[in-house]
């Protein structure tokens, strides 16, 4: 099983109490920055003396400044600490492949006790020959004797597609591995490592503190929002591809579900800047995929096949994989469009539905609305746009600025505008009318202007948070076919984006997501 590491560095005392909020997370070994101690005035001599009676096994390493530590002491200095910490209790003792083959102070030395990690770092890209350096690794190890060395490389990922290398050297399998792509694109391979067979992974005590290298997850996310210690060669990965991708909501919703109903998968965020050399690089150990901005359009030469409406709206948010049809693109945007109208509203096809905007979103709404007969305008800021998205839909086209004259039933907010901005609405407080239905598709915040206003005029509406939920239920029941929970699912989005319930609507949103409504 892989096990979790947490740097730490500072003076004796500093140390013993980081290794023991470490064993309090969750954690099963300390990693302890010898290198990084020196740097910060600590007495290297009494750290490494305590190394033994830490509350968790301890790794050793004082990392050279060559391999991005702050090691700039002499080297035979730096080998009797590492030898000195052997003795003393280490689990492991980190060295770097380089430093070895230097020889020098190494020449002749092994372990006596401590399992011995060679290690390879290049912090500006993904290095050359990896496979290569393992091997090179692991016939010092034989050569040096004593019990299998683990290699270790960590790398500067590039982008996502980078991930197919690191997990193709835990595929090529030959002995125990922490192959790492450091950095947010890179952060997968520290997500999964459970899955690819890491011998450890690194994750910081939480989000204050930075971590000792790009990227390193949290110990908490990592072990409940990823289950780790689940994870095994057979767990199922799922992921979200965008850029950027680090606030989105998908791992959390996704991950509860897939936990809820007890399966072996995964759900991981990948940032994500060419979208098809990352499906054609990791596609296929994929089971199932969601796909956000700007990537919506960039797969729909990619898949085996295309869903209906993903290939009317010539845009897809989902990727599943069907036994017949091979890797299939679908549009679960429209699908939750569609779903919060009805319950909202019954049947929509006798509704006049008034679209603000022609970007990505207005064009789901609209072609999700006219194939269900609704009869649709589209109202955009930019006119010819409007022209445009109207004329593919099928659907009329009016002027931004008389927009607020026209007759409606259902108002539909498809601008970013209100994103961010609590006092900012795309529609004038005064032409709002009752007995509407106003559906904002901006969810943060919660409680946009438009919504508090259109509640204000006795209009009905629907938050942006119900259409993301209901884009995630279709793509969790594509990928299970099993009912997604949806009530859990909905009660987390709520309580990361409004987690002092403070909104005025989330009274209302809260009670759907307790209610089964
Ligand atoms: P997009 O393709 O960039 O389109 C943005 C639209 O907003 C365009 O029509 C643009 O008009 C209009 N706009 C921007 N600033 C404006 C302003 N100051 N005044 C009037 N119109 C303005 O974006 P998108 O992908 O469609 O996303 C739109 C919003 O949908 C996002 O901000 C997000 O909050 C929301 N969203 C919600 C969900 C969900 O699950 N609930 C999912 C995705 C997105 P021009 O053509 O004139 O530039």
């Amino acid at each position: 099983m892989t096990l979790v590491a947490v740097p730490i560095h500072g003076d004796a005392i500093a140390v013993a109490t980081q290794a023991e909020a470490a064993r309090a997370a969750g954690a099963d070994l300390v990693e302890v920055l010898i290198d990084r101690c020196v740097e910060q005035g600590a007495d290297p001599d009494a750290v490494v003396a305590g190394i033994g009676a830490l509350a968790l096994p301890a790794i050793a390493t004082a990392r050279s400044v060559a391999e991005g530590g702050a090691w700039h002491g002499a080297e035979a200095r730096r080998q009797a600490l590492l030898a000195e910490a052997d003795r003393r209790g280490a689990a492991y003792v980190d060295v770097e492949l380089a430093a070895i083959a230097a020889g020098g102070p190494w020449t002749g030395w092994t372990p006596s006790r401590a399992r011995l990690v060679l290690s390879h770092h290049d912090h500006v890209g993904m290095g050359s020959d990896l496979p290569g350096v393992i091997a090179r690794m692991r016939a010092v190890g034989a050569s040096m004797g004593g019990s299998e060395i683990v290699a270790k490389v960590a790398v500067m990922a590039r982008d996502a597609a980078d991930l197919a290398t690191i997990r193709d050297l835990y595929v090529a399998g030959g002995g125990p591995l922490v192959a790492i792509a450091m950095g947010e694109h890179g952060l997968p391979s520290r997500l999964l490592s459970g899955v690819w067979g890491a011998e450890f992974t690194f994750a910081r005590m939480d989000s204050g503190h930075a971590g000792s290298a790009p990227g390193q997850p949290t110990v908490r996310d990592l072990l409940r929002l990823y289950r780790l210690k689940g994870q095994s060669d057979t767990t199922r990965v799922f992921g979200v591809i965008g850029s950027p991708i680090a606030h989105s909501l998908s791992p959390l919703v996704h991950n509860a579900a897939l936990g809820e109903h007890g399966l072996d998968a995964v759900y991981v965020p990948f940032r994500v800047e060419d979208a098809a050399a990352f499906w054609r690089a990791c596609g296929g150990w994929l089971e199932g995929l969601s796909i956000t901005i700007p990537h919506k359009q960039a797969l729909l030469a990619e898949v085996d096949g295309l869903e209906e409406l993903a290939d009317s709206i010539a845009a897809m948010n989902t990727i599943y994989r069907d036994d017949a049809d091979g890797a299939v693109g679908a549009n679960t945007d429209a699908g939750a469009i569609v779903r919060c109208l009805e319950i909202a509203l019954g049947r929509i096809d006798a509704r006049r539905i008034l679209v603000l905007g022609a970007g990505g979103v207005a064009r789901t709404a609209a072609f999700a609305c006219r194939a269900r007969g609704a009869e649709v305008v589209i109202a955009n800021r930019t006119a010819a746009r409007a022209v445009e998205l109207a004329a593919e839909a099928g659907c009329e086209a009016i002027d931004w600025r008389l927009a607020e004259r026209e007759p409606y039933d259902v108002l539909i907010n498809g601008t970013s505008v209100g994103m961010g901005k609590p006092d900012e609405s795309p529609w004038p407080a005064a032409a709002h009318r009752s007995g509407t239905v106003v559906f904002d598709t901006v969810y943060t915040p919660l409680e946009t202007r438009l919504l508090r206003d259109a509640q204000a005029a006795g209009a009905s509406t629907i938050c942006g948070l119900d259409m993301f939920i209901g884009q995630a239920v279709g793509q969790f029941e594509r990928w299970t076919g099993l009912p997604a929970p949806e009530h859990l699912m909905y009660r987390l989005a709520l309580e990361r984006l409004d987690p002092a319930g403070s909104s005025g609507l989330t009274g209302q949103w809260r009670r759907r997501s307790t209610s089964g409504g």
